[in-house]
């Protein structure tokens, strides 16, 4: 994270596993509180994390609770639903 009070969209895009996890080891509070405010605020992160959100849904509902997909099949899915979400 830079020394900024506002992250950017791609900082907000490094973190968003964090985010979405809210994993306290990964990332810290007020990190997490500064992401999840730009989130509310910035329509693509939002979206973003709303797809990442669905993606985790996914894996835990076919693949059970302590799958990792591998990033690549993330982002396959991320873009997936992007643009089934884009199409509706
Ligand atoms: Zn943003």
């Amino acid at each position: 994270m830079s020394c900024s009070e506002d992250p950017t969209c791609q900082e907000l895009l490094d973190h968003i596993y964090e985010l979405v996890d809210a994993d306290e080891d990964a990332i810290d509070e007020r990190s997490r509180a500064l992401l999840a405010a730009h989130a509310a605020v910035c329509p693509s992160c939002r979206d973003a994390v709303d797809a990442e959100r669905h993606v985790r849904e996914l894996l835990r509902r076919c693949c059970g609770e302590s799958v990792h997909a591998p990033a690549a099949l993330r982002v396959r899915v991320v873009s997936m639903t992007t643009r089934v979400r884009r199409t509706e």
